[in-house]
């Protein structure tokens, strides 16, 4: 299902993706958001997983936008059998999440439309046309079976946690206001492009100029949260380089 989102004229839209509870990591990239003056805040899902403040991401995104979609790891919080795909680490924090969540926290996860779409621009977690299977956009090649899936002429995602942008036409490598565009922003709370710096992106509509943001925040406090908290050592390590 897809719902639409009301518009009027000019329009600086802040896409966020991919927090997983790093409560660290979202405050400082709405701090920036704030800075920066936008328009419109859209999250494109996975507020949690992996990190220790899942509460604590739900309840600061729900208050900062209504334009939110579902993530696989949100949607693993109420349908725990869905996670039987994912691998050990993200199995045992999906787990360590649920019992961290109260009921409010679980009915917000499962009222999350899958999608969104406003002003000629689809907001998807991990591609256009899915509806829970949860494909990865990797490459340019891979994005190409997408864009008939859509009708907008772009489409925002996350999921990969590799920001990245993907045009219909192959000789477009920069982003303009014409063509057609899947982009990914990147993530929030677990950057996996070998740069440990948050990852979101701002589209201005009128100007037709993407940018895509890249930000420190304090790693150290949100390492030794997953530490304390008897999540995987592993969701801690990686925070530091990225990956
Ligand atoms: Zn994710």
């Amino acid at each position: 299902m897809t719902f639409s989102i009301a518009y009027s004229g000019s329009m600086r839209i802040a896409i966020i993706s991919d927090i997983h509870g790093n409560r660290e990591a979202l405050d400082a990239a709405l701090d920036d958001i704030f800075r920066r003056g936008v328009d419109v805040i859209v999250c494109l899902g996975d507020i949690v997983g992996y990190g220790p403040d899942p509460g604590y991401c739900i309840e600061r995104i729900g208050k900062e936008t209504s334009n939110v979609v579902l993530g696989n790891h949100d949607e693993a919080v109420f349908l725990p059998q869905k996670s039987m795909e994912f691998n050990h680490v993200a199995r045992a924090a999906v787990k360590w999440t649920i019992r961290n969540l109260d009921e409010a926290h679980v009915t917000y996860l499962k009222n999350l439309p899958r999608s969104l779409s406003m002003h000629d621009i689809l907001f998807i977690h991990s591609a256009p046309g899915d509806e829970g299977r949860w494909p990865y956009i990797f490459s340019n090649f891979e994005a190409q079976m997408y864009f008939s899936k859509f009708k907008e002429r772009l489409a925002f995602v996350g999921h990969s946690h590799v920001p990245g942008l993907f045009s219909l036409n192959p000789s477009v490598t920069e982003f303009n206001g014409r063509d057609r565009f899947i982009i990914n922003v990147g993530s929030i709370g677990q950057p996996r492009d070998r740069d440990k710096r948050l990852s979101y992106g701002v589209l201005d509509t009128v100007a037709a100029t993407y940018e895509n943001i890249r930000l420190d925040y304090d790693v150290r406090t949100t390492a030794s949260k997953i530490l304390e908290n008897g999540l995987p050592v592993s969701l801690a390590e990686r925070l530091f380089v990225g990956r």
